[in-house]
């Protein structure tokens, strides 16, 4: 409760802006917000496929983040660079209020892009010792135009709220590292600790509507890694070798056992064995096999179940191959996205009075997102979701007419930029709207 007594305090002045218990006219808002957009669309659909031609992937996107830094600048908001490596943070205060949050993420995916799009990225980087392509096939693109034309109409509209708007750009939201990086650098010591946060995510659906969840909304992801040691020799000759690729394949067979036996079949968990790397030719039994995979579950008590029965699985294959204990390491990717319920009824009436039935809430999306960084820090968010494809080509898909269309990481995921950009502006400043009014009313 204690976060509510400053933006109480300050309701009084807010009051001038939101008279207390009215209700933001939102059909105005959106028209508004609309409006500005437009006559800023030739802007932000430049900026858009300049960042989309020449993506950077995870802390190396040092010339994405000036060109954001500039953007935010040049709308009076006072930026700080290299927040937790390349991350910005910029902070526009509009008079005593809450602090609002809204963030975006800056880092790109290494792999080719063939959408074929005339704006298509064809560069190059390295990443982990080799060259690879780089493309924003998940759409963070979207995201830094919509947190850019957002920026621009909030400061647009500044008689309408008073607070202090806190806009963060994040690194490395791929290999979920980059919010933990903005954090332990600092986030929310340096800078104020939002009251509320907000980010969005573009995905596979039509533009124009919108999704959102109550509670978890994706998954808690956690590396793995098994090294089966054995004893290596001839393929001819097995009886003197322990095999490891003979204990790989065991593995990755009984582990899916952890999955459909051991856990609550009505709760989520998925494990998958995504590389695994043994020997060199047909004839040599090696020495050892390494795997690497990935765990993906909702709930804690599930994953630490899940994590133990991996654990004892690993170790019982080498019990049973009479090999030497193998090595099980499970490292801790993101934590689940969790909306806070508060936040989401305040910022859901704004988003249905503006989009009625074309904003939904989804059950909990299988990937991950480390936004839940920021949340598990203490930032009570809402984190949804923008459609990006045409409506039409999404309905045909659907009923078996048309093509399945391309996800995010797909090579050809191809948003369409302006209603995407434009829908991503609106909603976001409308439940950024919706913040500061629910504060300043003090509900
Ligand atoms: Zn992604
Ligand atoms: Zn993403």
């Amino acid at each position: 409760m204690k976060r509510f007594l400053a933006p109480l305090l300050a309701s009084a002045a807010f009051a001038l802006a939101f008279p207390a218990h009215a209700e933001l006219d939102v059909p105005a808002l959106k028209s508004a917000i609309e409006t500005s957009v437009e006559s800023n669309y030739e802007h932000l659909d430049a900026l858009y496929k300049d960042i989309h031609a020449h993506p950077e992937i995870a802390f190396q996107e040092v010339k994405t983040a000036a060109r954001l830094a500039a953007e935010m600048r040049a709308l009076g908001f006072e930026v700080t660079e290299q927040v937790g490596k390349t991350g910005l943070v910029a902070i526009y205060k509009n008079g005593s209020g809450p602090t609002v949050m809204v963030r975006t993420e800056l880092d790109a995916l290494p792999m080719e892009e063939k959408t074929g799009l005339p704006y298509a990225s064809h560069d190059k980087t390295i990443w982990n010792g080799r060259e690879t392509p780089v493309a924003h096939s998940c759409g963070h693109d979207i995201h830094m135009a919509s947190w850019i034309g957002t920026a621009k109409t909030l400061v647009g509209m500044r008689d309408k709220w008073q607070g202090t708007l806190m806009f963060i750009a994040q690194p490395a939201e791929e290999i979920v590292a980059g919010a933990r990086a903005m954090i332990d650098d600092g986030l929310f010591t340096r800078f104020p600790k939002p009251d509320v946060g907000f980010a969005l995510h573009d995905g596979p659906f039509g533009y124009g509507t919108l999704a959102y969840r109550v509670g978890i909304g994706s998954s808690n992801s956690d590396g793995l890694m098994v090294r089966f040691r054995g004893r290596g020799g001839h393929g001819a000759v097995p009886q003197a070798t322990i095999d490891p690729v003979m204990m790989a394949a065991r593995f990755i067979v009984d582990v899916q056992s952890v999955i459909s036996r051991e856990k609550d079949p009505t709760e989520f968990a998925v494990v998958s064995i995504g590389s695994i790397h043994a020997g060199t030719v047909g004839n040599i039994i090696p020495d050892e096999a390494v795997m690497y995979g990935t765990i993906r579950t909702f709930k804690p008590s599930v994953r630490a179940k899940v994590h133990e029965g991996i654990e004892r699985t690993a170790q019982a294959v080498a019990a049973m191959a009479g090999a030497p204990r193998p090595t099980v390491e499970i490292t801790e990717g993101a934590k689940a996205v969790v909306n806070d319920a508060g936040v989401v009824a305040t910022a859901e009436k704004v988003l249905k009075a503006a989009y009625g039935d074309r904003i939904s809430q989804t059950p909990p999306g299988t990937p991950s997102e480390d936004y839940s960084e920021f949340i598990a820090a203490g930032v009570p968010s809402m984190f949804f979701n923008i459609g990006v494809y045409e409506p039409e080509r999404v309905a045909a898909a659907r009923n078996g007419s048309g093509p399945a269309l391309p996800s995010n990481h797909s090579p050809q995921f191809a948003p369409v930029p302006k209603p995407t950009i434009t829908t991503g502006v609106t909603a976001m400043t409308l439940a950024v709207l919706s913040a500061f009014d629910q504060r300043a009313k003090g509900q």
